[in-house]
């Protein structure tokens, strides 16, 4: 039995037999071709190796997997659709690690629209819960760029933020109750759907957000919500970060809760975006330095979302907050918007290479953090590009910064722990956090004892001993 640094057991070619009579041969990827896909993310920052790829069909094939897994020691890394942004999905580059991919876990269970709930496995992709909630005439409010593939079971283990943060809350909040195989393949059927529950520690809140280094989530009980009768989405520009900061306060003033998106885009984005999307055009005549995506809701067709929206607006102008706005008339042009919105990461890709910050701060000092950020990135490497964006209603910005246009890629990336030490130290001036949405993994494992107590780090330690003794949950990642 050959081991591992952190004394897992390599898995032999017996063991690997020993999964396949487990969850069936066809089920057990070992052909280096066919492990590809799940060995690298769509970035490529990540590259790693496994001695096989597990696609278990249920929870039983999951617990028994887990049983072995404990009893041989084997480190497993839990994968859903592999668009995690932190590493976390993608084993190191020993080899000695089992891939757990939960996408053939993938059906919708059950819809309650009595009690407004929805039963999905882990696998199941969220964009076909959306779809599946909608045609129940039901809205899941979790939406991200990366809907079309990832899951719902990373999703909970990432805690994943997304657009609707602002009115639904993320992930966590959405959530009523859980199923989890643990590390030696015991199964914790928490699938309550209850909103009032209070018998004590909340396990559910554990496993969400601790990516995959707790237990394997296996299905999930959802919260769902009316569906929304009428939307109304408009796309405004503003001169300055401050103008920004007037307009939020204005909309969640004359919007309340029923401001559902707050979004943030800078003019070099929306540049980048029309110049590498083909049908992608700016909605506004003249260019503004920053633009605002906004989305007001209402349970009502009567006319409210859009008579709320043009008050912002008019307000707005006058106010000077905008210097020019469109109003989407029709849902092709809303989702035009959202277009823009959507495509602001991966068009970063095509300008080279981008060093990517997901943080928060209070809402109120977004724009001293962009201006500090904005100061320091320019000192260190003249010409970059910082394109800022994101869910500015919640307080998270991606700062992400493109490379300087005739500077060397690899050069650049070179740079990027320079570069995120001085960008986290202006957000812990500034009492944000350095991870608001995307979580730890392995990016950003080593900046976590600079940002949580020492009690904090060894409560942390000693849930993930209870949890998993022997480390065999996704070690070297998150703790
Ligand atoms: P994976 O990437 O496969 O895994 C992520 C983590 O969860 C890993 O640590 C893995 O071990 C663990 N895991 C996966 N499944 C399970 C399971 N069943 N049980 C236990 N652990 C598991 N994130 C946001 O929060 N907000 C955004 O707005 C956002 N936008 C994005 C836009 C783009 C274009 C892309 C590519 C990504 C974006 N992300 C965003 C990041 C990513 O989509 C989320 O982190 C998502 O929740 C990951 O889901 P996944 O199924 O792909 O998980």
């Amino acid at each position: 039995m050959i081991m591992n640094i952190q004394n897992h057991t390599h898995p032999t070619s017996d063991m690997i037999e020993k999964f396949k009579t487990l969850i069936g041969d066809e089920h057990v990827i070992t052909d280096s071709k066919d492990m590809s896909q799940y060995l690298t993310e769509w970035r490529d920052l990540y590259q790693g190796k496994a001695s096989c790829i597990l696609l278990p069909g249920s929870t039983q094939d999951v617990s028994h997997i887990l049983s072995y897994a404990h009893e041989m020691n084997i480190a497993i890394v839990p994968q859903g659709g592999n668009t995690g942004l932190v590493g976390g999905q993608i084993p190191f580059e020993s080899g000695h690690e089992v891939i757990i991919n939960l996408s053939r876990m993938n059906s919708i269970r059950n819809i309650d629209t009595a009690g407004n709930t929805m039963t999905v496995e882990a696998g199941a992709i969220l964009q076909n819960i959306q779809d599946a909630a909608d045609n129940a005439e039901r809205l899941f409010p979790l939406s991200l760029a990366a809907e079309g593939s990832c899951q719902i079971g990373g999703n909970l283990a990432t805690n994943a933020g997304g657009v609707g943060v602002l009115a639904y809350g993320n992930a966590r909040n959405l959530v009523l109750g859980l199923e989890v195989v643990l590390a030696d393949g015991q199964i914790w059927n928490g699938l309550r759907a209850l909103t009032k529950d209070n018998t004590g520690y909340n396990l559910k809140d554990l496993f969400i957000g601790s990516e995959g280094t707790l237990g394997i989530i296996t299905t999930a009980v959802l919260k769902l919500f009316p569906k929304p009768a009428e939307q109304s989405t408009a796309f405004l520009g503003a001169q300055s970060l401050q103008d920004v900061a007037h307009l939020f306060s204005l909309a969640s003033q004359i919007a309340g809760h029923q401001l559902t998106a707050f979004e943030l885009l800078p003019r070099v984005g929306i540049e980048m975006v029309t110049k590498h999307i083909q049908e992608a055009r700016d909605p506004l005549e003249t260019p503004q330095p920053w633009y605002v995506l906004l989305e007001i809701s209402s349970g009502q067709a009567t006319g409210n979302a859009s008579e709320l929206t043009e008050k912002i607006l008019e307000t707005a102008l006058e106010n000077n907050y905008i210097h020019d706005g469109a109003l989407a008339l029709t849902i092709s042009q809303a989702k035009d918007f959202w277009r823009l919105r959507e495509a602001m990461s991966e068009v970063q890709r095509e300008e080279g290479g981008s060093i990517k910050h997901d943080i928060s701060v209070p809402i109120a000092r977004i724009p001293e953090f962009i201006k500090r950020a904005n100061d320091a990135v320019e000192t260190m490497i003249p010409g970059s590009r910082p394109v800022p964006f994101g869910h500015y209603g919640d307080g998270n910005i991606h700062y992400n910064v493109s490379q300087p246009t005739a500077m060397d890629k690899s050069a650049f990336l070179a740079q990027w722990d320079m570069m995120a030490e001085a960008v986290h130290s202006i957000v812990l001036d500034l009492e944000g956090s350095i991870s608001a949405e995307h979580g730890i993994g392995r990016m950003k494992k080593d900046l976590l004892k600079d940002v949580k107590s020492p009690v904090e780090l060894d409560l942390m330690q000693s849930i993930k001993k209870t949890f998993d003794p022997k480390g065999i949950l996704n070690p070297g990642k998150l703790i």
